[in-house]
């Protein structure tokens, strides 16, 4: 069973409008466990769109249509696949009694051309649209499909979730599920080539790795009977991963985020920490920040941007920042030991480095930034080196410092 999707619109060629449907209708069909082998866009021209629905027919079983129901003269989905399949338009009564319904409980004025969405292509199954005024529709002919959903996307989705996702699940009872494995302080290469083999041999499940900013991520999937036997084939492999990957997997649970992991250590150790911050300027305390219960754990934060900041707020003797530079390994354990300090935290994290554009040299570049992190009376220090603009240097620097900050906590899990 292999599913294509075709969504009509001008304004989705031009960019007016982001085809968000595509997404939604892709997923869903994802977890039906459908093959889906071609998505196409095409404007409201009615050529071009038969010739399209004739093509797609040679190739898949189902296709699915979003958009071009509307009751205006450019709207010719519904027209263009009803001539494609040789059928007539009929009046679907039910169809034009919502239309009434509808609109008159929204005091609207019923126009002419609103009761051309009450014609539907003959034996087909009418999709009734709680949202708007035209209805879906499916099409079975011989071994093709065709469904037919309005471009809204609040009157697609609720359509989609409650009369065309039941009805492709009783075309295919496979089900596809997926696990993502999270990993943080490992590049998207070096994590990719430690799984080679696994990738090259995989069949059912498959495993595929997705870089984030400072993250990989792995998605396991696996297709089966029932979510069960899906998770089932999962396992053995997510199990393979945690043995090649240890501790740089910090979740399995595709809602927790880095900073979720930070926060459920700092939990399970009772740590306090702080963040002393030049480059990144307050990101890092804002990542933290977003789990909520972290205010037990992170009372504050420093900005520490300027040299004076970074004496007066932290304590960083003038004498180092004078040797060493604002930007070097130094001044960020400085930054570490004195910010722990200050705020009375068990730990410390510190970032300082040169986000650029300017402001780099030649021993010193743009995208270089030192961290440091303070751990009860052990300091954890990293030189990273960073390509991208200013916006993604910080956003990399806050993803390290991060990871720095999981691993001391760690560390400080194994030595008790
Ligand atoms: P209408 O009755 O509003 O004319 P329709 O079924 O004819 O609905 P279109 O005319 O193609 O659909 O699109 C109407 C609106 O629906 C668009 O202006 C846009 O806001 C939204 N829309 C259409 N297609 C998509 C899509 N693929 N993704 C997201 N939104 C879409
Ligand atoms: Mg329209």
């Amino acid at each position: 069973m292999t599913v294509e999707l075709i969504c009509v619109g001008t304004e989705l060629l031009l960019g007016n409008i982001v085809n968000t449907n595509a997404a939604f209708i892709s997923e869903k069909c994802a977890m039906l466990g459908l093959s889906m082998y071609y998505q196409s866009v095409v404007g409201d021209n009615p050529g071009r769109l038969e010739e399209l629905l004739r093509t797609a027919r040679e190739r898949s079983s189902v296709i699915i249509l979003s958009g071009g129901l509307g009751p205006t003269q450019d709207d010719l989905t519904k027209e263009t696949a009803a001539k494609v399949l040789h059928r007539n338009l009929v009046e679907d009564k039910k169809a034009k009694q919502k239309i009434q319904e509808f609109m008159e409980k929204r005091g609207r004025r019923i126009t002419e051309n609103n009761w051309k969405q009450a014609f539907v292509p003959e034996n087909s199954q009418v999709l009734y649209n709680s949202n708007g005024t035209a209805p879906g529709i499916i099409m079975e002919e011989g071994q093709t499909r065709m469904i037919l959903l309005p471009g809204p996307p609040n009157e697609l989705i609720p359509m989609f979730e409650e009369q065309v996702f039941p009805y492709l699940h009783k075309l295919q009872p496979e089900t596809i599920c997926s696990k993502m494995v999270k990993l943080c302080g490992i590049g998207e290469s070096s994590a990719e080539t430690k799984i080679l083999d696994l990738i090259d041999a995989q069949t059912n499940p498959t495993v595929a790795p997705y870089a984030k900013t400072g993250e990989v991520h792995l998605r396991i999937t696996a297709k089966a009977e029932s979510k069960q036997a899906a998770y089932a084939l999962i396992e053995p492999l997510e199990q393979e991963l945690q043995n090649r990957f240890g501790s740089l997997i910090y979740t399995d649970d595709s809602n927790v985020t880095l900073e979720m992991a930070v926060y459920h250590l700092l939990k399970e150790k009772q740590l306090t920490v702080t963040t002393a911050e030049s480059c990144t300027g307050g990101l890092l305390a804002g990542r933290l920040i977003n789990v909520p219960g972290i205010s037990e754990y992170l009372k504050e934060g420093y900005v520490t941007y300027s040299n004076e900041a970074k004496e007066k707020l932290l304590g960083v003797e003038a004498e180092i920042l004078k040797k060493h530079g604002a930007v070097s390994s130094q001044t960020a354990e400085a930054m570490a030991r004195g910010g722990a300090k200050a705020a009375g935290a068990d730990i410390c994290i510190a970032v300082t480095g040169i986000a650029g554009p300017d402001g780099g040299t030649i021993e010193k570049p743009v995208g270089l930034v030192y961290m440091s992190c303070f751990c009860r009376g052990k300091l954890y220090t990293e030189k990273n080196h960073y390509s991208g603009d200013r916006g993604k240097i910080r956003e990399y620097a806050v993803a390290s410092a991060l990871t720095l900050l999981r691993e001391a906590v760690l560390k400080y899990k194994d030595e008790g």
